[in-house]
């Protein structure tokens, strides 16, 4: 049995069939999630037997930490591995200014955005509950950040709406005010946009932030830069996204990924605007973070900066996402799992470097 795989009703129903009685469950989350802890011989509030009987019956495995790498700019990536021996990346920005969490959902990802390293890898398998909930155990336990506010971003490898009912399962755990207590307004979900799992998202009482990875103005140049346009086209998704239920105050945001002379012209700008027009938004301009076996290339900073002027000339309030991590290929899109898998996605990324 891992515990790491349940909820807290779970736990504590789990602890009832072992004849152990509920509120141990309270303990046992506070050790996994705010103290980091996966050896219960080292929970040292549970009596001797308690910690006996689980040791023989459970298990409260998080991925294991292969290695950590810093980059110049503080943001450190993790490279855990997981039990059957799968590895990924998490990472940790500091001071955005808050710290935040980059977290995966997948092994790889389906979705095969065209500039995109992690989808060139293809998907190896969706990640459990346990295992995207355990990557904020240990990175909060890593960090040391367990006992204090952090945001969490699923920007990771994978598509959060392509594996819903781990990731919104693993929401839940974390929101758990007796684990990390991670309230839903502090994490972000990003997504391509995969209508059915989005609509099924409005309905949601543990709401998330939104954030839609459009990149593309119409439907021929987003079926080519994000090939899951081609079954939801975008006045399909525009139109889920009026309706999508917001927060006071919240917004949507929209990241669109700046590609030198491909998305980057004042044609799309204008028509961007006009896009999301009367909806409450905020557009996030990713300028590519270049890499081997991406067919693209990054604008200069003036034809990034005349991009985002346009938008905010129109009233749109506009963020150019600072990239963080690049050395080290932290970045957005940059996660794939080098040196360890074999993946086509890495092979072709080697051989054109
Ligand atoms: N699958 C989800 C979650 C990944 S989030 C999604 O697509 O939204 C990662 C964000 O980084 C997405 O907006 C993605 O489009 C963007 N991204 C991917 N490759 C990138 C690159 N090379 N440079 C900059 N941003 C990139």
């Amino acid at each position: 049995m891992n515990l790491a795989e349940f909820d807290r009703a779970e736990l504590e129903l789990a602890l009832a069939g072992l004849g152990v009685p509920r509120f141990h469950g309270r303990q046992i989350f506070h050790w996994m999630y705010r103290r980091g802890v996966s050896d219960f011989a080292q929970m040292t509030d549970l009596g001797l037997d308690l910690r006996a009987t689980l040791a023989q019956a459970a298990v409260a495995a998080a991925p294991a930490l292969v290695t950590r790498q810093t980059s110049s700019d503080g943001t450190v990536k993790f490279l855990l591995r997981l039990e059957d021996g799968r590895h990924i990346e998490s990472v940790y920005i500091p001071d955005t200014p808050a710290q935040t969490f980059c977290v995966s959902t997948q092994v790889g990802c389906a979705m095969n955005c065209g500039f995109c390293l992690t989808g060139k890898m293809g998907l190896t398998r969706n990640l459990t509950a346990g295992e995207i909930a355990g990557q904020v155990r240990v990175l909060a336990r890593e960090t040391g950040l367990g006992a204090t506010a952090f945001n969490i971003v699923l920007m990771g490898m994978g598509e959060p709406l392509h594996n819903y009912d781990a990731t919104m399962k693993a929401l839940r755990m974390l929101a758990d005010e007796q684990g990390l207590g991670v309230h839903p307004k502090r994490v972000t979900l990003s997504t391509v946009g995969v209508l059915p799992a989005l609509e099924r998202l409005a309905g949601e009482s543990l709401m998330p932030n939104l954030a839609v990875s459009l990149h593309a103005t119409t439907d021929e140049m987003r079926d080519r830069l994000v090939p899951i346009n081609r079954k939801y086209k975008l006045k399909e998704l525009m139109a889920v996204l009026k309706k999508f239920p917001l927060r006071s105050r919240g917004r949507i945001t929209f990241e669109y990924v700046l590609l030198d002379g491909v998305n980057d012209h004042l044609v799309d700008a204008r028509r961007l605007v006009a896009l999301i027009d009367g909806l409450k938004a905020k557009v996030n301009l990713l300028p590519l973070n270049e890499a081997p076996g991406i067919p693209f290339r990054r604008p200069s900073d003036e034809r990034v900066n005349e991009f985002a002027r346009i938008l905010s000339d129109r009233g749109v309030v506009v963020s150019v996402r600072k990239s963080r991590g690049r050395d080290i290929r932290a970045a957005c899109g940059q996660l794939i799992v080098e040196a360890v898998t074999h993946s086509p996605g890495q092979l072709l990324a080697e051989r054109l470097s």
